[in-house]
This record gives C-alpha cells, sequence and structure tokens, in this order.
C-alpha cells in the first residue's frame, strides 16, 4: 500500500515506485487472469465429464432395462417352451394310443422294402415280437406270394395304391388271413419312398367263407342224391302206376263183370287219385331230366292260340267244378310260334291249373295273348288267394309251396313252376308273376317270335 503523505517530496521517485507498484499489480492481474482461465477451462473439462459421465449412466441404466426386458422376455419363451412340449407330449401319446388301439395293422416300408415301423395290430396279427419285424426286409417275414411281390413292384415302380383280399400269413403253424391295401409313400418329387401297408385281419371271414363252401358241396351232393332218388323212384312209380291205371280203365269199362253204381264211383276216385299221381310223377321224371341236362326241346312252329283253346277245352271241367267263369281275350287270327307245343302245353296248364286250384268258388279265371314284333305275351290272372311278396320270391324255387296243406287237396309236388319257368326260359322266353294277397295273381310269359335253334337243351339252373 503507498502512503500519499509521503509523495510531494519525493514526486519522481514516487511515480516509479508507483509504477513498479501498477506494474506488479499488473502482473498479478496477469496471473490472477491466466489462473481465472484455467479454472474456467477446468470447469469447462470437468462439465463434459459431467456431462459424459452422464450419458454413460443412462445408457447402462438402459442397458440394464433392455437386459432385464430380454430375461423377461427369454423367461416366457421358456414357458412357452415348456407348455408347448407338454402339448406335443400330449399330442403323442394320445396319437399312439389311436395308433395301439385302431384294429387295423399298420406297416411302414422304405423302398428297400425293409420294414421301418409296425403298429401293435400289426404285431398282434403276425403273431411275432416287434424286435422281429422291424428293421428286417419284409420278405424275410412276409413269404414272398403272388400277388403280394406283384403288387409291392407295381407300387414302387407306378405309385398306385394296391390292394388285395384274403391274403395267407402263414408263421409257424399258425396261417392268418388279411385283407391289405398297399399305399404309396411320395417325397417331395413325387418320387416314392416307400410305402403304408393297412391290414385288416379277415380270418373269421375266410374261414366263414370256408364252412360255407363246405355247406355248398354238401348240399349239392345232397341236391345229386336228391336228384338220383327223384330220378329212381319216379322211373319205380311209374311202372306201377301204369298198371293201376290200366287195370281200372278194365274195371271202369267193366271188363271183368258188371259194377254197382258204387263200385263205379270208387274205381273214378282210383282213376283220379291216379291221375293226380301221374301229374307228380310226370313232375319228377321232368325235374331229375333237366337236373341231368338231358332234357330236350324240339322246336317247330305251331299255332300258339290254337294251343292255348285246346288246354282250355281240356281244364273245362276243372273250371266248372271249381265254379268258376273264364274269360279268354285271343286273337282271331292264326298266330305261329315256334316252339315245343307239348312243353308249351305242360306250362299252360301248370299256370291254368295254379290258378283254378288257388281261387276260390264264385271267381275268375282269365286268359289274354297279345303279339308283338318280336314276341308273344301270354297272361294269365286269376281272383284267388294271392301270394304274400315274400313268398313271390321263393315261387320259382324247386319244391316250394306257399301252404303245403293247400296244395295237399289239390295235388303238387312245388315243382310246376320251377320246371315252367325253365321251359320258358329254353325257349328263349320270360316267366314272371305279379301277385297281391288276397287278390289274385298274374302269372304271364313270353315266347320270341324268331327260333335260333331248331332243338335246345333245357335245364333248370
Ligand atoms: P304245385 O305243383 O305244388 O302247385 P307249383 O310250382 O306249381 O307247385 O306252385 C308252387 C306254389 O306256388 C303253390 O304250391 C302255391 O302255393 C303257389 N301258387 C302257384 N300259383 C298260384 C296262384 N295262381 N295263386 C296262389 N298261389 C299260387
Amino acid at each position: 500500500m503507498i502512503n500519499r503523505e509521503l509523495i510531494p517530496a519525493t514526486e519522481g521517485h514516487e511515480l516509479l515506485c508507483l509504477q513498479s507498484e501498477l506494474m506488479v499489480s499488473r502482473a498479478a492481474v496477469a496471473r490472477l487472469e491466466l489462473r481465472n482461465q484455467q479454472l474456467l477451462s477446468a470447469l469447462a473439462t470437468s462439465q463434459q465429464q459431467l456431462a459424459a459421465s452422464e450419458e454413460a449412466a443412462l445408457r447402462t441404466q438402459n442397458m440394464e432395462t433392455a437386459f432385464a426386458r430380454l430375461r423377461d422376455h427369454s423367461q416366457r419363451i421358456e414357458a412357452e417352451i415348456v407348455e408347448r412340449n407338454r402339448e406335443l407330449s400330449c399330442e403323442k401319446a394320445l396319437v399312439d394310443h389311436i395308433v395301439a388301439s385302431i384294429p387295423v395293422g399298420i406297416l411302414y416300408l422304405d423302398r428297400d422294402m425293409v420294414i421301418r415301423w409296425a403298429n401293435a395290430e400289426l404285431v398282434r396279427v403276425m403273431g411275432l415280437g416287434s424286435e422281429q419285424i422291424v428293421n428286417r426286409s419284409v420278405f424275410d417275414v412276409l413269404p414272398k406270394l403272388d400277388p403280394w411281390d406283384v403288387l409291392c413292384e407295381a407300387v414302387l415302380a407306378k405309385g398306385e395304391t394296391a390292394r388285395f383280399t384274403g391274403y395267407p400269413i402263414v408263421v409257424g403253424d399258425r396261417r392268418h388271413y388279411v385283407d391289405a391295401t398297399l399305399v404309396p409313400l411320395f417325397e417331395d418329387d413325387r418320387a416314392v419312398q416307400g410305402m403304408l401297408l393297412f391290414a385288416t385281419e379277415v380270418s373269421a371271414r375266410v374261414e366263414n367263407e370256408r364252412l360255407q363252401q363246405e355247406q355248398i358241396e354238401t348240399l349239392r351232393e345232397l341236391d345229386r342224391l336228391k336228384g338220383n332218388f327223384i330220378n329212381a323212384a319216379s322211373h319205380e312209380l311209374r311202372t306201377p302206376l301204369t298198371s293201376i291205371m290200366g287195370y281200372a280203365e278194365f274195371l271202369e269199362d267193366q271188363v271183368g263183370g258188371a259194377l254197382t253204381r258204387d263200385q263205379q264211383g270208387f274205381v273214378s276216385q282210383i282213376q283220379e287219385g291216379a291221375k293226380r299221381l301221374q301229374r307228380i310223377v310226370d313232375d319228377m321224371l321232368d325235374f331229375a331230366r333237366m337236373e341231368a341236362g338231358s332234357f330236350k326241346l324240339v322246336l317247330r312252329e305251331a299255332d300258339l292260340g290254337l294251343l292255348i283253346h285246346e288246354e282250355l277245352t281240356f281244364l273245362q271241367p276243372l273250371l266248372q267244378e271249381a265254379r268258376l267263369t273264364l274269360h279268354a281275350e285271343l286273337p282271331d287270327e292264326r298266330l305261329a310260334v315256334p316252339m315245343d307245343p307239348s312243353r308249351i302245353g305242360q306250362v299252360l296248364r301248370n299256370l291254368l291249373g295254379n290258378a283254378i286250384k288257388f281261387t276260390p268258388a264264385g271267381g275268375q279265371v282269365s286268359i289274354t295273348m297279345h303279339a308283338g314284333p318280336d314276341e308273344v305275351h301270354v297272361a294269365i290272372s286269376d281272383t284267388g288267394i294271392g301270394i304274400s311278396d315274400q313268398h313271390v320270391e321263393m315261387l320259382f324255387q324247386k319244391f316250394f309251396q306257399v301252404d303245403a296243406s293247400i296244395t295237399r287237396e289239390h295235388g303238387g309236388a312245388g315243382l310246376g313252376l320251377s320246371i315252367a319257368k325253365a321251359l320258358i326260359e329254353a325257349h328263349g322266353g320270360k316267366l314272371g308273376v305279379e301277385s297281391r294277397i288276397e287278390s289274385g295273381s298274374t302269372f304271364w310269359f313270353t315266347l320270341p317270335r324268331l327260333a335260333e335253334t331248331d332243338e335246345l337243351i333245357g335245364t333248370l339252373d
């Protein structure tokens, strides 16, 4: 500090002192300014550092948040994976259960015909352990039978689905039968990568079919024996029947002496019974011939209208006795049809005879004939007892009678219709029926107007 009271004495010196003080002060100020600047720049640096560290702190905080989010996310994904695995193993267990329970054997074969997988049913059908099946060639496990290898080839080569039925699988002394389907499995490029075999055990069905076949054979044999018996019996019956009819005729003609009215009545009863027996024996003989295939038709052109007239005349007494009216609608002109007249007469007798037999008194029997360009159509209708739908189906079977007790009153062995049908069919025609129970029946047949051969062999089958 400068003392102002001393300055007037030594003015120059004072000035110098003042100047040097001033210089010192300036230097101090300059130092202070420098220091100040240094401090300011240090402040700026530390402010920058502060800002940078704040930023770093913020970044660290952000990263922590991001890490926390990532952790949450991955935990959620982990939980989802666990849940998905649980669902998948449930689904797998369900699929395994279904595959194990389906009653169809399933086999997966690769291109080299090696069995890669088999389900429980297939293992059961094969009667082997799955370790004896899987990873082995199908031909070592199953016998290489036709058409098995052919079908496998077709599936592999052409990519077709193949099916086969009643295929025998022999394992040890066990024999199974399966119906199988081979389905090709395609890769993306449509090349066949292997095949699936679906096999259903049908041993019971095959066994039933075998038993049925045996039964059919047995029935055929019985049929043959029955045919032989009928043939023998009808021939054996014919001789005594001829003599009964012959002697009855002698009695009727009173060759051995006059008969009383009662005795004449007995004779006509014998004749009536013998005629019925004769019809049955004739049917039996025809049946036996047809069964043996030795039944012949001799065709010739004959007038069908005339033949019908003759049969109606022959049956007139029966119609009267049964108190039935007859209605006939026949063309006036001659109608030549190629036929065996005696056999068509037999058919007409059978159909008209049945119409009379099965129509109660007071009813009507009608016959109509119509000629078309290719065939003639004959229909015989009655207002009788009719036939139920269920019985109509069996009507043309041999020995079939709807009600044997009714037929017994009139005679018959249930052969007439089957013989009539066979006779009409041997002529190239058709025989059919429409009937309503308790309303009546219409039996009809057709005959072609042009014969293909002069002679035909007719059979019942
Ligand atoms: P059958 O000689 O014993 O009469 P058929 O083969 O001629 O044998 O007839 C078989 C059965 O069909 C008869 O027993 C009868 O039950 C039935 N039937 C045939 N024709 C008629 C008809 N017109 N009305 C009712 N039933 C009939």
